[in-house]
């Protein structure tokens, strides 16, 4: 499942190829799951219109696009009639012709974007296709479908903070005082928006914090250095991950990611890199979580 730094690779990848492009057609296939706005009102509101930026907003890859004025402007709305009320139209039917409309692609467990030349074979469980000016094809890919397409009027807000933004204050006012183990706090995308499992873990053990823990016995230190922990675990996986952009984004769509090398995740049993001791996998809500009994108090 990609977590924050494979979207933010992705969303730089799909920025450097498809910007300033423009959309020109877009075929939708017939599966609702992946659809969370409606199909004629997302190819409505992407044709036409240049990919001004793509970039990540939590885990959701977001096109900021903009009108093309080489084309003849939409046609006005209806105004209401003399004697009745306005047309009762439902505002998801409309296609979203702001001058700030945005597409919002999240690729849930197994979404793929692929840039593509448009003789590439179509790969089973292609949900969206868009034409590109430049004749490419930009399309979106998803075996499992819990990936999700929708489009918005602007200023996309997917809730909580952004992890890389966030400053030691406002990383320790949100996080002081919460009853919950820390590990549930750093998942809950209403706080900090797009740590997922493997980087919390990974985040936890360079901080010495046992996932357990519950957050409100943190001091404000050891939560100071949670937050540089975070925000550097993040930034070296994105760093990584910009050699292996293309193989992501690319035709074949091969999902080998260039990982980093992980310390505690998914390394149960083995000794820890720091001291040798054997790492602990514990379940918590639902999620492994993995640490050293000895380096994480
Ligand atoms: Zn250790």
């Amino acid at each position: 499942m990609p977590e924050l730094p494979e979207v933010e690779t992705i969303a730089r990848g799909l920025d450097k190829r498809v910007t300033g492009d423009t959309v020109e057609s877009v075929w939708i296939g017939s599966r609702q799951q992946p659809l969370k706005s409606r199909a004629s009102v997302i190819a409505a509101t992407l044709e036409g219109k240049r990919i001004l930026r793509v970039h990540r907003a939590g885990k959701h890859i977001v096109f900021d696009l903009e009108a093309d004025t080489r084309r003849a402007p939409a046609p006005t709305r209806k105004i209401s009639r003399a004697g009745r009320g306005p047309t009762r139209q439902s505002p998801s039917l409309q296609p979203i012709d702001s001058e700030t409309a945005q597409w919002i692609v999240h690729l849930g467990m197994t979404g793929r974007m692929v840039v593509c030349e448009p003789g590439a074979e179509i790969a089973k469980h292609t949900h969206l296709i868009a034409k590109l000016a430049s004749g490419r094809e930009l399309r979106f890919i998803d075996p499992r479908m819990f990936g999700k397409l929708s489009v918005h009027s602007g200023g996309f807000d997917p809730g909580g903070v952004e992890p890389l933004d966030v400053s030691a204050e406002e990383f320790v006012a949100l996080f002081r005082g919460r009853k919950t183990p820390i590990k549930s706090a750093l998942l809950n995308q209403k706080l900090l928006r797009g740590v997922g499992n493997i980087y919390a873990d990974e985040s936890l053990f360079r901080a010495g914090i046992r996932p357990r823990r519950r957050t409100s016995t943190i001091t404000r230190e050891q939560l100071g250095k949670l937050h540089r922990a975070v925000r550097e675990v993040l930034r070296e996986a994105i760093a990584l991950g910009g050699s292996s952009i293309s193989d992501y984004v690319d035709a074949d769509g091969e999902e080998g990611f260039f990982q980093l090398q992980h310390r505690v995740y998914g390394r149960e049993g083995a000794p820890c890199l720091a001291c040798g001791t054997a790492i602990r996998r514990v379940v918590l809500g639902g999620r492994s979580s993995h640490y050293c009994a000895k380096c994480q108090k």
